[in-house]
């Protein structure tokens, strides 16, 4: 019983997540526009009210109002054929896709952790890591307003010792961000290119804050590694220059739920190496 309501809830909030992907970047964009409008003392442009609520979500194609019964996660999309039902445009795959990922890691979640606040709170964790890996795939960004909070959040359940103890989860946040500061400065004195962002360091200050620093070695291995792996076969594939910028969060996030679900076993393997 509980995993299945763990499970419903999951499409529910995936489906909130596919909004929030989609639309936060939109609002960063246009909160920058109108900072820059204020810098050069011009009156913002006025604008529709837009946020992860309001307006209610459109057909990109033709402007037909999603209906309650077609926002159904997962069973709308299929029973529509993944297609809009006034002008028959196609709706990404990626929208179920994100809803399943949701409910199956929130399945994984109750499994897990049972009816404990470490299930409620695992669940929180893997709902943003799925927004930030969206967001990272679409905008190379990783939005301030999801890490940030994030961090926080895991020092303050860290208070009890939820998943680590308080003064680790305090080293683990520094120490997540000050090794990927200082990859991204040698990587630029050496080659004079910015190999990451500001919102990596960030990521993997918060993946310390909820571990404590003991998983960072594990988190930076399990990242690298798989994201090496991709990375490589995304560039042959594509045929794209060393150049291209590759988004790092998806793997940095990918650690995070890889040491969520099995991280005491293996913390110590990167000793072992
Ligand atoms: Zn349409």
């Amino acid at each position: 019983m509980l995993l299945l309501v763990a499970c419903i809830l999951g499409a529910l909030i995936g489906s909130f997540l596919n909004v929030v992907i989609y639309r936060m970047p939109l609002m960063m964009e246009r909160a920058w526009e109108d900072e820059i409008a204020v810098a050069q003392d011009k009156e913002p442009v006025e604008r529709a009210r837009f946020n992860l609520v309001v307006p209610r979500s459109r057909c990109g194609n033709c402007g037909h109002m999603i209906t309650a019964l077609e926002n159904v996660p997962v069973i709308s999309w299929i029973a529509l054929r993944g297609r809009c039902s006034a002008c028959g445009t196609r709706i990404s795959a990626r929208y179920p896709c994100v809803e399943i990922v949701t409910a199956l890691l929130f399945f994984a979640c109750a499994w897990q952790f049972g009816p404990t606040l470490q299930a409620a709170a695992a669940m929180v964790f893997c709902a943003v890591l799925v927004a930030l890996t969206g967001i990272d795939l679409d905008t190379q960004l990783l939005p301030d307003q999801l890490t940030l909070p994030l961090l926080w959040l895991g020092l303050l359940l860290n208070i009890g010792g939820l998943f680590a103890r308080l003064p680790d989860a305090v080293i683990g946040a520094a120490a997540g961000y000050l090794v990927l500061w200082s990859v991204y400065w040698l990587f630029k004195l050496v080659t004079g290119r910015e190999g990451m962002g500001y919102g990596d360091f960030k990521l993997l200050g918060a993946l310390g804050a909820w571990f404590g620093w003991q998983a960072v070695p594990m988190l930076l291995l399990v990242s690298a590694v798989v994201g090496s792996v991709i990375g490589i076969a995304i560039l042959v594939v594509q045929k794209k220059g060393r150049q291209t910028a590759i988004a790092f969060g998806p793997y940095l996030a990918l650690a995070g739920l890889i040491t969520l679900f099995f991280g005491p076993q293996l913390q110590l393997l990167p000793l072992a190496l």
